[in-house]
């Protein structure tokens, strides 16, 4: 699948983007969503899949993961094209037909009639655990995209942030064991989710780092080096999880030359941005009063979808109706 026709492209699967496909699918449109990431949800999915979100209008108190999951559940009603794991680089515009061309880091050529960039902060990369080479998709990961794929095993977890004692607790009932790894004394995560953690039976080693990870071809144990103490410890392990956060980079969309301010694109009440056919929606945009929430990306998705929805048949109305009256 390297060449791809749509009528819309839309550029980063966080909430505002899994909400503006949904929106794409009920104007009828076909619609691409690709996201850098292996897997949706963006910032949520990354940082925080554990942690429940009080102020998306009409849902107190979901978890992160589940309101991803329920966004990908409103997308699934279309046949969209998905498009995990792959960059968006390269934009040219205006060939015979008008149309766009954006090309991927996985040699792939989108083309479509409109885009809407809803990159949030940019192309997440994990920041690498150097023990770690080697052994990615054998054992390491740096997503937990489903943690029941870590029951009965011994796990591992290296970082000192919310997402690796969030992850420590979730696993806990799952795993056989779980020991978190991390270089410091002091956690930069939620106190409360630190508490929770000491009181588990959560294995905690502060102040250490890990050293080697064994294994033939896929990760058996893992050493465990106790800075202070200069001792190193060797663990039985299946599983390791790297989560020393993530380099947030904006990268290729900055060189589309679309007006941005600040290093986030400008939009105008329509969400249109400086090119013409590109929306954009979500943390990525910049206006005066601009407030970064999920519920205000959700906003900005439907007036960029719509607005897009009537340049590109300007015979339809803006309002795209009721979904109450859709079915
Ligand atoms: C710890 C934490 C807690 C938070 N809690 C809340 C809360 O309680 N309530 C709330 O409203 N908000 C909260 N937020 C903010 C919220 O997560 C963001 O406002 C929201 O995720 C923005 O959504 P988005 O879709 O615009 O962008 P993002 O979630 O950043 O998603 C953008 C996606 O675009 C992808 N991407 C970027 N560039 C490219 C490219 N060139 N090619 C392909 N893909 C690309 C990225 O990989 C990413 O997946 C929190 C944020 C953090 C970090």
């Amino acid at each position: 699948m390297t060449d791809i026709n749509v009528d819309i492209l839309i550029v980063g699967a966080g909430p505002a983007g899994l909400y503006a496909a949904y929106c794409a699918g009920f104007r009828g449109m076909r619609t691409a969503v690709i996201d850098s990431l292996p897997e949706a949800g963006g910032q949520i999915t990354a940082l925080y899949p554990e942690k429940r979100v009080y102020d998306v209008a009409g849902l107190p108190g979901v978890k992160g993961r589940e309101l991803v999951a329920g966004l990908l559940e409103q997308c699934r009603t279309f046949e969209h094209t998905f498009l995990l794991g792959d960059q968006a680089r390269t934009l040219q515009s205006g060939d015979q037909e008008g149309r766009f061309e954006v090309g991927t880091s996985a040699g792939r050529r989108i083309r479509c009639d409109a885009i809407v960039v809803t990159g949030g902060i940019g192309t997440f990369t994990p920041r690498p655990l150097p023990a770690a080479a080697g052994f990615t998709g054998a054992g390491i990961s740096y997503f937990v995209p489903d943690p029941t794929q870590f029951t009965d095993l011994d796990v591992v977890i290296v970082g000192g942030g919310d997402s690796a004692c969030d992850w420590a607790l979730t696993l806990e009932p799952l795993a056989r064991s779980v020991t978190l790894v991390h270089r410091r004394e002091q956690f930069r995560a939620h106190e409360h989710t630190v508490a929770l953690m000491r009181e588990s039976s959560v294995d905690v080693r502060t102040c250490a780092n890990v050293g080697r990870i064994l294994g033939e071809g896929a990760v058996e144990a893992v050493e465990i080096v106790d800075i202070s103490g200069n001792t190193i410890e060797t663990i039985k392990a299946q599983g390791v999880i790297a989560a020393l956060g993530f380099v947030a980079n904006l990268g290729p969309l900055l060189t589309w030359g679309i007006e941005t301010r600040d290093r986030r694109i400008v939009v105008d009440t329509h969400m249109s941005t400086s090119v013409h056919g590109i929306f954009a929606a979500g943390d990525i945009t910049q206006y005066p009063g601009k407030v970064r929430l999920i519920s205000v990306g959700f906003g900005e998705a439907a007036t960029a979808v719509n607005n897009a929805a009537v340049l590109l048949d300007p015979t339809l109305d803006l309002f795209p109706g009721h979904s109450t009256d859709a079915v």
